[in-house]
């Protein structure tokens, strides 16, 4: 069995029409991660032996006559700031290195109800900072199509893994980017659902107002089909939404682009924007524009601001968030200390990596008195009107279409001795997250080089269905989920 080229919907198939069973399959996948696994580093936990016995329980369900659910059988890594019950889950961070959750996250139980199985959990920058996985407590994770290079962040491992034929799905969380930014430098699909649209219970808080967790996959359909088995309105998240969109998105996927109304914000492709990933773009509009999709220049003319306002925003709720890390509710507490004000200090200092320590000072400085109006609230009235341009571009077009980052992956040690260099590679993802869009990253051609082109697609809130139309067409008209890294 080659699971490296096998699609989730291939294995609930196998699996039902009895082709394999799903302990084959979980073995599989063992073999793969025993080949890649040691080249690329992309899990931190792997759960080997609760995997195999959900396998078999599952199959055994099936020779019962039972009809198991959405993700019967398949494999699927999840990033380690998602809290599965009773498996380690450590953010990347030596705080929380030997934190083990008493309850599943939201999604962790749809995936369980679902019937997908947990391989492992995956590295990532600690709390889910950073754009290239470098910035784990633990340990860096390679990209599969060039391992000098970086995944991507802050979900590199959950991109990697699937990259690398590991898994063929996982969850990742998008703040800023973290799914589509290491979707595009790994060649595969990741999808950042609306706001609201997938519960945040459970997930580890960086931004609330900007996380979501959302799926990685190796082709549109697929990461369509995990979205559809983690959607849906919680009670145990407030900001979760009851929406009138259908669920199921794959019913109309293979509609095409026909008449559809597509804007290409030219803020997104001006000086900075390396020249390959510029060609590979205008190859796609070209290819969407020939399926029948009208495509039109437009303007989202506060595009640089946004990078401004989304690392006050982010920050000063990630300095909020991150104060519960105190050494005494849980994890890491230094051997020795004389009252509880050095307990804190020493465990916050020594368990903490330099870039969650940079964000807790500029979110607490931005918050603090005398400089909330000048930071805070002038970044959250931005965040209005950048809201209010996409409310008004999506008046006039279904879709908008951009590069996801305006460099290919870079190597590691490239830019972690410069933040801002860091921060400023996030251009064209964090906007969307300030107007709680939804937006898909998908392979759309390869440098000369042999490094994976992202291309985004963003829509309307709850416009999922319709971007994963529009992602299907065009992956089936590029053909590229065939080309596989060479590991
Ligand atoms: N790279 C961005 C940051 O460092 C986004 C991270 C994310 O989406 N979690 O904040």
């Amino acid at each position: 069995m080659k699971i490296e080229s096998m699609t989730a919907h291939e294995i609930r198939s196998g699996l039902i029409e009895k082709r394999f069973t799903a302990e084959a399959v979980v073995a599989a996948c063992f073999e793969r991660i025993r080949q890649a696994e040691p080249k690329i580093d992309a899990y931190l936990t792997l759960c080997e032996a609760d995997a195999m016995a959900q396998a078999r329980s599952i199959d055994e369900r099936i020779e019962r006559g039972e009809v198991p659910g959405k993700l019967a059988g398949v494999p699927i890594a999840v990033k380690d700031n998602i809290c599965t019950d009773g498996i380690k889950t450590t953010c990347a961070s030596k705080i929380l290195y030997d934190f083990i959750p008493p309850y599943d996250a939201t999604v962790a139980k749809k995936l369980k109800d679902a019937d997908a199985i947990l391989i492992g959990k995956t590295n990532m920058d600690e709390f889910a900072m950073g754009s290239s996985t470098e910035n784990s407590g633990f340990k860096r994770t390679r990209n599969p199509w060039d391992l000098e290079r970086v995944p991507g962040g802050s979900s590199g491992g959950s991109a990697a893994a699937v990259a690398a034929g590991t898994v063929p799905l996982a969850l990742g969380s998008d703040t800023g980017g973290s799914i589509r930014q290491p979707a595009a430098f790994c060649g595969v699909v990741g999808l950042k659902p609306t706001y609201g649209l997938v519960s945040r219970f459970g997930l580890i808080a960086f931004g609330s107002s900007l996380d979501q967790i959302g799926p990685f996959a190796g082709t549109v359909k697929d990461s369509a089909l995990l979205l559809e088995a983690i959607q849906g309105e919680d009670p145990l998240d407030s900001t979760s939404v009851k929406h009138a969109v259908r669920e199921d998105y794959l019913s109309g996927i293979e509609e095409g682009v026909k008449g559809m109304r597509i804007g290409i914000p030219v803020e997104f492709f001006q000086a900075g924007l390396d020249s390959e990933i510029a060609a590979a773009i205008q190859e796609s509009i070209e290819r969407l524009k020939a399926m029948g999709a009208i495509v039109e220049e437009m303007s989202l003319p506060i595009t640089v601001e946004g990078l401004s306002a989304y690392y006050i925003i982010s920050s000063a709720e990630a300095s909020s968030n991150l104060a519960r890390f105190d050494g005494i509710r849980y994890g890491y507490r230094p051997e020795a200390f004389e009252n509880l004000e050095e307990l804190m200090e020493k465990s916050r200092s020594e368990a903490f990596g330099a870039e969650v320590k940079r964000r807790i000072m500029l979110g607490t400085y931005a918050l603090s008195s005398g400089y909330y109006d000048a930071y805070y609230n002038r970044a959250q009235k931005l965040r209005s009107k950048i809201r209010e341009q996409f409310r008004e571009a999506f008046q006039r077009f279904d879709l908008i279409l951009s590069p996801v980052s305006p460099v290919l992956p870079f190597k590691s040690g490239e830019k972690s001795s410069d933040p801002i260099e860091m921060y400023l590679a996030d251009i064209y993802t964090i906007n969307i997250n300030l107007a709680g869009l939804p937006a898909l990253s998908m392979p759309c051609g390869f440098s000369a080089g042999g490094l994976p082109i992202g291309l985004q697609i963003i829509g309307p809130h709850f416009g999922e269905d319709r971007i994963l139309k529009a992602a299907y067409a065009l992956e089936q008209e590029l053909g590229l989920p065939d080309r596989k890294p060479a590991i």
